[in-house]
């Protein structure tokens, strides 16, 4: 079979479309016929050598992807050859503190494709048949693959971790990523009452398509200005962070008393020191978020499969075209996600 892999760190040129040995379903596996994967930054990082995680090379990435059941090792009951499926991006161990306690996203066991298994960046992946779930009628494999990640990462920050309720004011910053995208959707379909910010007007008016009610251009006004004049003075209930640097400031600076700031990590430059006693005078909770369990991950899928939340596709690209699908997102040319299809 073909498969995409890399025998050294590097640029995007690294990355190899070659013959490869297919893989067989051991006991309890089945093995997917790839149709569509999921490009991320992570899959960017790992091959650049950037990442915390050592990798034995070579290494074939893939973090998200969908396809056809197309053999099916013992003992696997639950589903059969020409299934259409998604792996979970990551699986828990089951057995762990975290996943006895309920909290499997914070496995200290966990595995994720793209890191300890083989991703899929590949035309047949081998996967564990426990966490691969049957796709939703009418759900695409290619927005399968490009929802996975954002959406359940999204649901974990603002229902499990920011405890959004109905008639919130919640404030997604930076809504043209691919998470804010995401966050936007999922707010909207909670009842929140959504504040959209981006740097730029096109991503602002693609906000209001999703479901934001407002929205704040961040080159042109005020953050907390703006966010302030439109709750009375009081400040949002729940602001979304993924970028950090002055996002993260400006956020705090607009949140209600005992109003939640969750952020799954700052990629944008250092955050400016936080006015801690301030923190604590207001009683604000400052919360991390990881990405959404497996249950989150299965309700996210069967909305996509319902039309209720729709991930953006910026681009299929082939699989022997890996090294350009790499560079799109390296040159930031992306408005949604690009996938990889055989
Ligand atoms: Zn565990």
């Amino acid at each position: 079979m073909k498969a995409v892999r890399y025998h050294e760190y590097g640029s995007a040129d690294v990355l190899r479309y070659e013959e490869v040995e297919r893989p067989e379903p051991g006991p309890g596996e089945v093995r997917v016929r790839m149709a569509a994967c999921g490009v991320n930054h992570f899959d960017v990082d790992l091959r650049a050598g950037i990442s915390r995680w050592p990798l034995p090379l070579p290494h074939q990435l893939g973090v998200e992807f969908a396809g056809e059941v197309d053999a099916v090792g013992p003992g696997v009951e639950h589903l059969a050859v020409g299934d259409r499926v998604w792996p979970q991006h990551e699986v828990e161990c089951g057995q762990c503190r975290h996943c006895r306690a309920g909290r499997p996203n914070l496995c200290d066991d966990a595995k994720m494709f793209s890191v300890q298994y083989l991703g899929g960046y590949a035309e047949y992946v081998v996967a564990p048949a426990h966490a691969t779930h049957k796709l939703p009628d009418g759900l695409s494999y290619e927005a399968a693959a490009a929802g996975q990640v954002v959406f359940t990462t999204a649901w974990h920050m603002l229902i499990n971790r920011g405890r959004l309720e109905p008639g919130q004011t919640v404030v997604v910053q930076a809504a043209g990523s691919g998470i804010g995208h995401a966050a936007v959707q999922i707010a909207a379909l909670a009842g929140a009452h959504v504040i959209a910010t981006a740097g730029a007007g096109h991503k602002l008016d693609r906000a209001r398509e999703l479901g934001a009610d407002e929205t704040i251009n961040y080159n042109e006004e005020s953050i907390t200005e703006r966010v302030l004049d439109m709750t009375d003075g009081e400040g949002a209930d729940l602001f979304i962070e993924h970028v950090g640097g002055d996002l993260f400031m400006d956020s705090l600076k607009a949140l209600r008393k005992d109003g939640a700031l969750v952020t799954c990590g700052g990629h944008a430059g250092e955050t400016p020191p936080i006015d801690i006693i301030e923190l604590f005078r207001n009683e604000y909770r400052v919360i991390g978020s990881r990405i959404g369990t497996p249950a989150e991950m299965q309700l996210t899928m069967r909305l996509m499969g319902e039309g209720k939340l729709t991930p953006a596709i910026h681009a299929a690209i082939p699989l022997a075209e890996a090294p350009e699908a790499h560079r799109i997102i390296e040159r930031r040319e992306q408005t949604g996600k690009v996938v990889l299809v055989p």
